[in-house]
Formats: structure tokens, C-alpha cells, sequence
């Protein structure tokens, strides 16, 4: 088995290219000849398998130790396939800070047909194990949150849910196999939304899952080819490019995190840095240390009481002010008014998601140019 960066350059190929070309074609075929009737073929309607569709399935696959991958149309079709797997009656313990979408998802959807779900707070191991009724299924978790880069560890999670008989599945959308791979430290299933890091551009959406044994893998295929929110070749094949670099991109992501957060702790406007690397002393460090190979772009910030927030990044002339994270290009946005404005205010403070917190996915730019574009920012404030 060659290593994790070969992988990406060159992992999942499939050998049907009679051309030579280095890189799986884009097949533009919403459907495939028979030679004749009743012959066995590889793939026959896209939905059900799409050859440039299959080899960006089989590299996240490899990517994420699993045994088959799945992509879908968004990350939130991925998770909606995976929710999928359960039925009225079953019960659902979901992390208490997970993506506001898969919350909605959550209550506006698959509550009102009859799964039932406790949102934990998934730091606090106890308060998963006590969430556990006879009929719990799966606990879903982000390992780390979004905002407040809050950590859960996967193996701790893992191993009291399989004392239960319960299933794992691990939103792995921030930190990426890269960073950490979710099955090996004992989950069941991975989801990502690869309209992040693994895309990487900011040019497509995706959603992938990969699962490990044959029955779970059996159960997502029937799910991705029933509910039928599958990734077009297209957008396949911009996320075959994006995953080539993944490693490259996130070393960047990485270091010039490293270099912000040191800018904003020296900060005096700054009130408090989120970043798992912040406190050594910390529960969150000490995971992170063993089951991740690094914390991710992604942090956040807080502005002393009474700074404006909104002065402040709207002052940014580089940094570009957006939802969504993991790009080539650095973005911002101020959760309590963007991402997370949905989440009534009293609720959203006892989160600890001030209306002066402010979210930074750090882009590949030159790190002097982003501090320089922060500073400048700040002084306006
Ligand atoms: N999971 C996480 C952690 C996310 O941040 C997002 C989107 O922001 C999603 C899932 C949903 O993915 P998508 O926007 O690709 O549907």
C-alpha cells in the first residue's frame, strides 16, 4: 500500500482509459450501452455509478481507511443519506454544537417522521453514556466544533457507543483524513462536506461518506441510489483536482493559522483566541495530540466587549467576508449575524457565540499580507 500523499496524486484510479490520458475522463453519459441483452455491465444509468463519479469515491475511500467511498451532491445530501439509515422509533444522540444545517435537518425533517434525537454535548463523555435509552443507534459528532473549535475524541465516543451497539459517525469536514481519520480511531461512518478543505476552491459543492464493512456499505449505495442526490462527473472531477493537493494546502492552512493565532494573542483588542493549540493544559490539546495530526485553518476570536464586529470586518480589504470555510482564500464571518443567526440570541450566548466573536478560515495568501490586512482592520476599531 503506498503512503497517504501518493494516495492523493494518485489513489483511486480506475483502469478503464483507452487513451492514455493521466487523469480519469469526465464522462458526460447519463447512460451506458448494453452489448446485449442481459450482459453484465459496469455501469448502466448514472445514479447508480458513474465511472469519474466511481474514482473520486474510491480515492476518498482509500483517504479515509474505509472500504467504499460515496459522493453526493452537497454535504448535506451525504448526511441526509447517512440519517437515512434509521427508522421511526430509533434514537439519535447528535453533538450538541454541530453544524446549524444538520440541526435543521434534524428538527425540521427527521423529527417530524419519527426519529428521535438528544443533543449532547459531546465533550463530556458521561453525558454521552447517559444519553443512551434501548433504543439508540448512532451518535453523530463533529470532532471539532464550529465556531468555538471545540474538541470530542472519536476513540473515547467510539468505544462506549459500540458497548451499546450503537453506530459512529463523525462529520470529519474540518479536519479533513489529512488531519485525522475518523474509522481508524474507531468510527463507523465518515461524512464530510467536500465543499471545504477537500475541494478546497470554493468552485463546487460535495458531500462524501465512507463506510467500513459490507453491510454498511450495501445500506449507503441503496441510499445514495434511492434519494438520488449524487455528485455530477463534473463537479467529480473538480474534486478529484482539489483532493491532489490537499496535503500541500493544508500544511499552508496550518502554518499560517499558526501565525495569526500568535498575531491575534498578542492582540490587546483581542479578548480570546479558539483554537484547540491555545491552551497546552487543555483536555482538548491532549485529544487532539493523540488523535489528530493537527487542529485545522479554521479559528476563531473574540473582540473585547463593546468592539465592533461588524466595523471590523467590514474594514478588510483582502480577507473576504463569507460563510463557509476551507478555500484557497481566506474567509470571515461573524457567526451571531451569519452562520449561526438562525439560533435564538439566548440560546446562541449560552453556546458561548458572543456578537463579538468572529470566525477566520485562514486561505493559502502570504501570511504578512492577511496580518497586515488584520491590522489594519483593527485600527480602525
Ligand atoms: N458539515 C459541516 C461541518 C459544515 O460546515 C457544512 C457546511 O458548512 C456541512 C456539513 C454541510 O455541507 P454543504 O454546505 O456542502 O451541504
Amino acid at each position: 500500500m503506498v503512503k497517504f500523499n501518493t494516495l492523493l496524486v494518485r489513489g483511486g484510479k480506475t483502469d478503464d482509459n483507452h487513451t492514455g490520458a493521466v487523469n480519469v475522463p469526465i464522462y458526460n453519459s447519463s447512460t451506458f450501452r448494453y452489448p446485449k441483452l442481459g450482459a453484465p455491465v459496469r455501469w448502466d444509468y448514472e445514479r447508480s455509478g458513474n465511472p469519474t463519479r466511481d474514482n473520486v469515491e474510491n480515492v476518498c475511500a482509500e483517504l479515509e481507511d474505509g472500504d467504499r467511498g460515496f459522493a453526493f451532491s452537497s454535504g448535506m445530501a451525504a448526511i441526509h443519506a447517512a440519517l437515512s439509515l434509521f427508522k421511526p422509533g430509533d434514537h439519535i444522540i447528535i453533538g450538541d454544537n454541530i453544524y446549524g444545517g444538520t440541526f435543521r435537518l434534524v428538527n425540521d425533517f427527521l423529527k417530524p417522521r419519527g426519529i428521535k434525537f438528544t443533543a449532547v454535548d459531546t465533550q463530556d463523555i458521561n453525558a454521552v453514556e447517559n444519553a443512551f435509552t434501548p433504543a439508540t443507534k448512532a451518535v453523530y459528532f463533529e470532532p471539532i466544533t464550529n465556531p468555538l473549535l471545540k474538541v470530542s475524541s472519536v476513540q473515547e465516543i467510539s468505544k462506549v457507543a459500540h458497548e451499546h451497539d450503537a453506530l459512529v459517525i463523525v462529520d470529519n469536514t474540518f479536519l479533513t483524513p489529512y488531519l485525522q481519520r475518523p474509522l481508524d480511531l474507531g468510527a463507523d461512518l465518515v461524512l464530510h462536506s467536500a465543499t471545504k478543505y477537500l475541494g478546497g476552491h470554493s468552485d463546487i459543492m460535495a458531500g462524501i461518506i465512507v463506510t467500513k464493512g459490507q453491510r454498511l456499505c450495501d445500506q449507503i449505495y441503496n441510499l445514495q441510489n434511492s434519494i438520488g442526490a449524487v455528485l455530477a462527473p463534473q463537479e467529480a472531477n473538480l474534486l478529484r483536482r482539489g483532493i491532489q493537493t490537499l496535503n500541500i494546502r493544508m500544511d499552508r492552512h496550518l502554518a499560517n493559522a499558526k501565525k495569526i493565532i500568535k498575531y491575534l494573542e498578542a492582540n490587546d483588542k483581542v479578548a480570546k483566541v479558539y483554537y484547540p493549540t491555545v491552551d497546552k493544559n487543555s483536555r482538548d490539546y491532549r485529544i487532539m495530540k493523540r488523535e489528530a495530526n493537527g487542529a485545522g485553518g479554521v479559528l476563531s476570536f473574540e473582540l473585547k466587549d463593546g468592539l465592533d464586529a461588524a466595523k471590523f470586518v467590514n474594514s478588510l480589504k483582502l480577507i473576504i467576508l463569507a460563510v463557509s470555510l476551507g478555500a484557497a482564500e481566506s474567509l470571515i464571518e461573524v457567526p451571531a449575524f451569519m452562520s449561526h443567526f438562525e439560533i435564538p440570541k439566548p440560546r446562541r450566548l449560552e453556546m458561548g457565540i458572543k456578537d463579538e466573536l468572529i470566525r477566520l478560515s485562514v486561505g493559502l495568501e502570504d501570511v504578512d499580507d492577511l496580518i497586515a490586512d488584520l491590522d489594519q482592520a483593527f485600527a480602525k476599531i
